[in-house]
């Protein structure tokens, strides 16, 4: 895995309106850094500057202390795993999902994927489900299910850099527990960022930034934050 370092970052939609006012964090190769905060903030637009759909105004962000803007798109994109909020799956079956778009990958790999995703007893069932001419109903999957097979998709790809943008959001409380175990688990010495909502999701981060339009306004260990009220 890399480094990944944002240096001082600042960027506008409209240049006349700042979003991002200088902000700076790393993630050390290997470690979770976690960007909470309010709807609104800058979060998503984080992610929109690592992928390079739009350019910073100010600063840099640096791979392996080498600017994104100096490598390819598609080395950047080789380089980046997002297990994002919304995952839409082709009703086709779980293992084609997961090997979609990854052209190298052998059986083995995708099935060791889906056991680290936790869905390989799903691996031949249909996201949809499925009703044979006689009525008979296939399993569907799940919210959580579908989460699984959006993080075993993006484990395939083995990028340096896993990026979890609100991975957990859309589900109920119960549900997103569970993911963010396999979260933690698939994440465990890779370098990863992580967007979400609320401070009670990202506790075993090793850093957490606090943000609000678009500034760092804390920043810390869970505890710490906590404790600082
Ligand atoms: P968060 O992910 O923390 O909710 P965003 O990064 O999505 O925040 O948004 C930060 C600010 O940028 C908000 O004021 C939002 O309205 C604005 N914004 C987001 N996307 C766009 C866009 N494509 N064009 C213009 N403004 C945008
Ligand atoms: P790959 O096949 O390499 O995993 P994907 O197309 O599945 O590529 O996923 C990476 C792509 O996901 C990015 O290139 C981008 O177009 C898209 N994407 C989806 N959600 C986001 C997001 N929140 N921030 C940035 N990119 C996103």
């Amino acid at each position: 895995g890399g480094e990944l370092r944002f240096e001082g970052v600042e960027f506008g939609y409209d240049p006349r309106r700042p979003i991002l006012k200088g902000v700076g964090f790393t993630v050390p190769a290997g470690r979770t850094v976690a960007i909470v905060g309010p709807s609104g903030a800058g979060k998503s637009t984080i992610g929109r500057l690592l992928f390079r759909f739009y350019d910073v105004s100010g600063g840099r962000i640096l791979i392996d202390g080498q600017d994104i803007r100096a490598v390819t798109q598609q080395s950047l994109r080789g380089a980046i795993g997002i297990v994002p909020q919304d995952t839409v799956l082709f009703n086709d079956t779980v293992y084609y999902n997961i090997a979609y778009g990854r052209p190298g990958a052998t059986p083995a790999q995708v099935e060791q994927a889906a056991r680290l995703a936790h869905i390989h007893n799903f691996i031949m069932a249909l996201p949809d489900g499925y009703q044979t001419t006689v009525g008979e109903r296939g399993l569907k999957l799940s919210g959580g299910e579908k989460q699984r097979v959006a993080i075993a998709r993006t484990i395939l790809k083995n990028p340096a850099i896993l990026l979890f943008d609100e991975a957990t959001s859309a589900l109920d409380t119960h549900t997103e527990r569970e993911i963010q175990a396999n979260l933690r688990e698939v994440s465990r010495g890779r370098t990863t960022l992580v967007i979400a909502h609320r401070l009670s999701t990202v506790i075993d981060a090793d850093e957490i930034l606090v943000m609000e339009a678009g500034t760092v306004i804390e920043r810390g260990r869970h505890m710490e934050l906590l404790s600082r009220g």
